[in-house]
């Protein structure tokens, strides 16, 4: 049971790689820290990463997965009972340092926030007879798709990756981005392009879905014209948005990303943040590992510790 009565040096809002990063750091330093993680297990989206990560300078990791598995087995190691999984932050007053979850409320001499990013929805109306037929993750679906066309909305990385990963099962898979290239890694573009089961569209927007019990087709249109697409299932992967709803407002920031100095101090003294929500910053876990590594060495400062 928490003790909600305690001052911790630090509470980390979020076990992603930023924020168990910042945890290492600082309890290496030796500072009394706590890390608050919604989820049942810490990782964050590195869950998410279907393919092989080969942009980390500290090996070569199969799928998101196996890197979660090893951030998982260091965090267990070092900072045990500091991690508090499935617990949600639900409120925060950062002048206070005050974090109120769903178990109790934390309290810190100082704050640091890494709540990543989070999958955006599509802003098309969806009628109930295709809700089943809209999807926002498709790994676990892969078998019921075999033989099935599909769809999917969105250019970066996800969209294409899923292209990829499902033209092995579907027969045949349409990819629609909105703008005019895709924006996802140049290498998986080209795959994508060559790939004799998926056809690319740039400057493309679903405007309709159409069926009678379930979804058949969508409609899509593009500069010149309107067309359609045959489709058992339509795939969001519209990118994503920072988590910050719950404290932007307090923080000086950027269309929702909090806005850091070079120290990843934010505009409120006491309060850090680091990994995807930050501005300026970079959606890419070296980033996330390194600046929640940094904010440590700045957290430490501030408590008055050499640097
Ligand atoms: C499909 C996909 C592929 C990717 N591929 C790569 C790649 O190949 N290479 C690369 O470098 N990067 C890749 N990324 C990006 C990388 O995963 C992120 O940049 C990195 O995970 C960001 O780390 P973070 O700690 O800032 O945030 P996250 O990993 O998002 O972690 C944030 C954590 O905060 C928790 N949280 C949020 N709100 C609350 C709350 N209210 N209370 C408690 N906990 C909360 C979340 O549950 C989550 O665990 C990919 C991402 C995706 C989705």
């Amino acid at each position: 049971m928490p003790d909600f009565e305690h001052i911790y040096d630090v509470v980390i809002v979020g076990g992603g790689p930023a924020g168990i990063s910042c945890a290492l750091e600082c309890h290496e330093s030796g500072l009394d820290v706590v890390v608050l993680e919604r989820a049942e297990r810490v990782g964050g989206q590195l869950s998410l990463i279907p393919g092989p990560i080969y942009n980390y300078a500290a090996g070569f990791f199969e799928s998101g997965e196996t890197m979660r598995n090893e951030l998982e087995k260091v965090a267990q190691l070092f900072l045990t009972d500091r991690i508090k999984t499935g617990c949600s932050v639900v409120s925060m007053n950062l002048a206070q340092k005050e974090i109120v979850t769903d178990t109790g409320v934390f309290r810190g001499k100082t704050v640091f926030l890494a709540t990543g990013y989070r999958l955006k929805e599509f802003d098309l109306p969806i009628p109930n007879n295709f809700a089943d037929d809209v999807l926002y993750r498709s790994g676990i679906y892969r078998e019921s798709l075999k033989g099935k066309p599909i769809a999917i909305v969105g250019s970066g990385d996800s969209a294409v990756f899923t292209a990829l990963d499902l033209a092995e099962y579907c027969s045949h898979v349409t990819v629609l981005a909105r703008g005019e290239t895709f924006k996802a890694r140049p290498d998986i573009v080209a795959q994508m392009k060559n790939h004799n089961v998926i056809e690319a569209h740039t400057s493309s927007v679903v405007i309709r879905l159409r069926g009678q019990e379930s979804l058949e087709s969508v409609i899509a249109v593009n500069e010149k014209r309107e067309f359609e697409i045959k489709c058992t299932k339509l795939i969001a992967k519209l990118g994503y948005l920072p988590n910050t709803d719950l404290f932007a407002d307090q923080l000086q920031n950027a269309r929702g990303h909090i806005t850091v100095d070079q120290n990843f101090s934010t505009s409120i003294k006491g309060v850090f943040a680091a990994g995807d929500i930050v501005h300026p910053g970079y959606d890419r876990i070296a980033f996330a590992a390194g600046s929640g590594m940094m904010a440590a060495r700045s957290i430490r400062v501030f408590l008055g510790h050499t640097p």
